[in-house]
């Protein structure tokens, strides 16, 4: 059941609601969102998952979340360590807690203190200027709208940047989590080797949906440069056998079933195309002028095409040479 009360608006993001006290939060062209994010009403606890890629959009998260249900939010889930769901953290107040698995708290903290965030802030202001030049003099639609999504993402690292305070998770937890609210049940799942060392899922039993974090992108190109391709295919197939109904993804529109399908043929497709070159003695510079083949040449993010095919081949290498992976 849904209710009819007017949802809360924000110039970042666009707020959809799932099932009564569920709803996704999702990046709204023009806005400093960039990844997606969920709020789960468990009837007496609030959860927040995932928290975009600057405090400005996540105030406006933070805010919706307390006007949708009447109290601060409790929890929230940080899927991964990358920058765009969790740079949001530092905008919850000192009594939420902010959640994430083992491995997930030791990433992020490696990152801030390594250097990895760092570098990222460090460049923002020219990849902008850099980015918007080149969309100026962009004649094919398909690729200013591909520069604008990057033109949203610099502009946000910029607005966050003198702001910006990256706080790691204080409770953590390996491979299952469950919460039993007066609502509703929601269990936490830990994959290994997905995108990253460690993604959560937010899976709502119940209702059939599930919050997938960068495990699922829809209408555009995944991020494969963290994955392990002997894995994720096994991760999808672990999702599709909850049999969800409606699933959140990390970038991209709300997604359906299918949507799971098609990232595992996108992910196959690629891993065959990286096998295939290998065995004819191909060299890597190849994959820069390849193109990108059919379905995928319509999908957004096509500058990831190439990233992914690189880090497959390299994979693929390691493992004939037997080297480690
Ligand atoms: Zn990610």
């Amino acid at each position: 059941m849904k209710t009819t009360q007017p949802l809360p608006v924000s110039d970042h993001f666009s707020l959809e609601q799932l099932a009564d006290g569920v709803y996704a939060a999702i990046h709204r062209e023009g806005g400093g969102a960039i990844g997606n994010a969920g709020i789960v009403d468990l009837g007496g606890r609030t959860l927040i998952y995932d928290t975009f890629i600057a405090p400005r959009p996540a105030e406006d998260l933070r805010d919706a979340a307390q006007a949708l249900t009447g109290r601060p939010v409790d929890t929230v889930i940080n899927s991964h360590w990358h920058s765009d769901h969790i740079w949001g953290n530092q905008v919850f107040s000192q009594c939420t807690d902010i959640l994430s698995t083992e491995e997930t708290r030791r990433r992020i903290i490696a990152a801030r203190d390594d250097g990895d965030y760092q570098a990222e802030l460090a460049g923002a202001e020219a990849d902008l200027e850099a980015t918007r030049a080149r969309y100026e003099t962009a004649q094919d639609e398909g690729q200013r709208r591909e520069l604008s999504l990057w033109i949203d993402q610099c502009q946000s690292v910029v607005e966050a940047k003198p702001i910006l305070q990256v706080r790691a998770p204080n409770l953590t937890f390996t491979r299952r989590l469950a919460f039993h609210g007066s609502k509703r049940s929601a269990e936490l799942i830990e994959f290994v080797g997905g995108h990253t060392q460690s993604d959560l899922v937010l899976w709502l039993p119940g209702e059939g949906i599930a919050f997938m974090g960068d495990l699922l992108f829809v209408g555009c190109h995944p991020w494969l440069g963290g994955c392990d391709p002997d894995s994720l295919p096994g991760i999808l197939d672990a999702v599709s056998g909850l049999a969800p109904r409606v699933l959140v993804p990390g970038h991209g529109p709300v997604g359906t079933a299918d949507s799971v399908a098609q990232m595992q043929e996108y992910v196959l497709t690629l891993d065959g195309l990286a096998r295939a070159m290998i065995q004819r003695g191909e060299p890597e510079e190849r994959i820069d002028g390849m193109a990108i083949p059919e379905p995928y040449n319509r999908w957004q993010i096509t500058s990831f095409f190439a990233g992914n095919l690189r880090h497959l081949y390299r994979h693929r290498l390691r493992e004939q040479a037997g080297q480690p992976l």
